[in-house]
């Protein structure tokens, strides 16, 4: 059912000086930013082998980076699984016991389809499902 690490969220305060410590620190480079307004978030991607990081920045205190930021501070948000089909995997999960979020599919960065996994499911980490759009 997953095909790989599409990606890893990192929660950050300041979107601009995370891209600077990710590309001058660890010599990535963003390839791609985008903003998601259904999330309320700023995003900037960079790429690492066939995977990439996510940084994410809230444009709002109330959006869930914002809130997560808040709570927990910096740091990992989710990890994102690529996977062939969103809606099998969501019943997958469902059909497992799992908590889900999402019971649709939305739209995420990249033009792709997404849903989240309830963090409560997967021992604390929340994980996102990401299809690339046919
Ligand atoms: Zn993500």
């Amino acid at each position: 059912m997953i095909r790989r690490i599409d990606h890893i969220g990192i929660a950050v305060r300041d979107l601009e000086a995370a891209v600077r410590a990710y590309s001058e620190g660890l010599g990535l480079s963003c390839d791609h930013r985008e903003t998601v307004e259904d999330q309320k978030v700023r995003t900037a991607f960079l790429p690492v082998g066939e995977s990439r990081v996510e940084l994410l920045e809230s444009l709002s205190p109330d959006g869930p980076i914002g809130k997560f930021v808040e709570k927990r501070g910096e740091g990992i948000h989710h990890i994102c699984f690529e996977v062939a089909d969103v809606r099998s995997a969501l019943a997958a999960c469902e059909k497992a016991g799992l908590a889900l979020i999402d019971r649709e599919p939305r739209p995420g960065a990249h033009g792709k389809l997404v849903a989240f996994v309830h963090p409560k499911s997967l021992n604390g980490v929340l994980i996102e499902l990401s299809q690339e759009r046919p």
